[in-house]
């Protein structure tokens, strides 16, 4: 999907004019990315944004966005040039936010749910980092 700017695909367009985020109005992750609405946010980035997830499954869980709005990260591929380096920004970021919680020795486990069977609920792409107890393999 190639990212649509202003005028683009209807319900997408620029949150604002003077960072050219792009957003969708009903997406709740754009609702936090544009402050509109509350989050407990642990890395504010021009780029990315991190906060805690609202129902943590583990003593840690923060989720990591990019402020365009791209639905998974089949999306944000495809998006080739127009998302270039957002995946690596996502993965760094995850990276820093695990060692501001001090879980980087200890390990932890960054996770994209892409699509019904892998249970994603918010349609714009997030990883998941969570750590501060021992996890389990295979995921349920
Ligand atoms: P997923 O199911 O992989 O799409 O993950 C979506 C995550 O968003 C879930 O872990 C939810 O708990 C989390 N979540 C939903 N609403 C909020 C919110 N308002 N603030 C923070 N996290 C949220």
């Amino acid at each position: 999907m190639a990212r649509a700017r202003a005028g683009g695909r209807s319900g997408i367009g620029r949150c604002c004019p003077a960072t050219m985020i792009v957003c969708v109005p009903q997406c709740l992750f754009c609702g936090i990315a544009a402050g509109d609405i509350p989050a407990t946010k642990v890395a504010d980035g021009e780029r990315t944004l991190a906060f805690r997830d609202i129902s943590p499954q583990a003593p840690v869980h923060v989720l990591v966005i990019p402020r365009d709005h791209y639905p998974n990260v089949a999306a944000l591929v495809a998006a080739g040039d127009a998302g270039k380096g957002l995946l690596d920004e996502l993965i760094a970021v995850a990276h820093k936010v695990a060692a501001a919680e001090g879980i980087e020795g200890s390990g932890y486990r960054v996770v994209f749910n892409t699509g019904p069977n892998a249970g994603q609920s918010v349609e714009h792409v997030h990883a998941h980092v969570l750590g501060g107890r021992p996890m389990t393999w295979p995921p349920g």
